[in-house]
């Protein structure tokens, strides 16, 4: 069921409005703006039904915060009010109101605007997170790692931080299509992901699809030592899986990774360093695959 909240500080006003949507939303109430704006910022809510007219931080005012917090920014807000004067209503929708709901209440009415903007609400999410999805694997995909990888590299640069960019690639899969079908490497695909999201879990840790049997992760904050032995350690874990290959070319199912660590300075630029990595990753398959070869801060290749 959907969450809707509802800030009013008349409780006859609110429960009125509740009672008209119980049904079929989740209804929370807040009776102050401050209120509204934590619960708003805690929980996830579909819709917020706001009065205008509050004491102390009324709703214009509440709504101005909501549109400032990311986290808030998208909840479609509807204004509840006895102004429907058409300078309120303008204010209203400058601010970011997606509609206002006039009193005295017609339930029909409620029901249909609540029902319209929180239907567009998901459809929305449905359609932002199939666009930063890989539809096979369910992690992020290449489109959201551009964003991320330029966003960050230019975040990073300004704090002076360790920036580690490590390329993963399935060994032999080609091999692996070919003996066990396409479905079969599609599940092997879709496992290597979830083995390496659930192994980079922190919240700075970013990992997408990169095509085909590749992945690319970005880790920031880390010394090249600790990446470098982190990702021995992920690699290690899918081996460990035991997902029988080939016999001829493997055992197991196993990744090479190839990385670098860098704290970038004003004039660096991403690509250089993402062609590095991919260099190192060429050289773990040169050098017989399932291993980790890292650009090392002692300018070295580690092994
Ligand atoms: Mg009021």
């Amino acid at each position: 069921m959907e969450k809707i909240l509802i800030v009013d500080d008349s409780t006859v006003q609110a429960a009125q409005l509740k009672s008209i949507l119980d049904a079929d939303y989740d209804i929370t109430i807040a009776q102050t703006a401050e209120k509204g704006l934590s619960y708003a910022s805690s929980e996830d809510y579909s819709l917020i039904l706001l009065d205008v007219v509050m004491p102390g931080m009324d709703g214009f005012m509440l709504l101005k915060r909501l549109q400032e917090e990311i986290i808030t920014r998208s909840i479609p807000v509807i204004l509840i009010t006895s102004l429907s004067d058409i300078e309120n209503e303008q204010r209203g929708f400058t601010l970011g109101a997606v509609d206002y709901i006039a009193k005295p209440f017609h339930p029909i009415i409620v029901q249909a605007r609540v029902n319209t903007h929180v239907k567009l609400y998901k459809y929305r999410k449905q359609v932002e997170q199939q666009s930063v999805t890989d539809q096979l694997t369910g992690i992020a995909n290449r489109r959201q790692y551009e964003r991320y990888s330029k966003s960050k590299w230019d975040e990073i640069t300004r704090l002076h931080l360790p920036f580690s960019i490590c390329m993963f690639d399935i060994d032999y899969f080609k091999v692996y299509n070919d003996t066990f079908g396409h479905p079969a490497g599609d599940k092997v695909i879709t496992t290597v992901a979830g083995t390496l999201s659930a192994n980079l879990q922190r919240a700075t840790d970013f990992v997408a699809r990169y095509g085909g049997e590749e992945f690319i992760a970005i880790l920031v904050g880390d010394e090249a030592k600790d990446v470098f032995r982190h990702v021995k350690h992920i690699k290690q874990k899918i081996e460990n899986l035991h997902i029988p290959h080939n016999p001829s070319v493997s055992k197991w199912v196993t990744v090479s990774a190839g990385g670098v660590t860098v704290v970038p300075k004003k004039d660096d630029q991403y690509h250089t360093y993402l062609k590095i990595a991919d260099t190192m990753l060429y050289d773990a398959k040169r050098y017989g695959r399932n291993q980790v070869v890292w650009f090392g801060d002692d300018m070295k290749q580690w092994r």
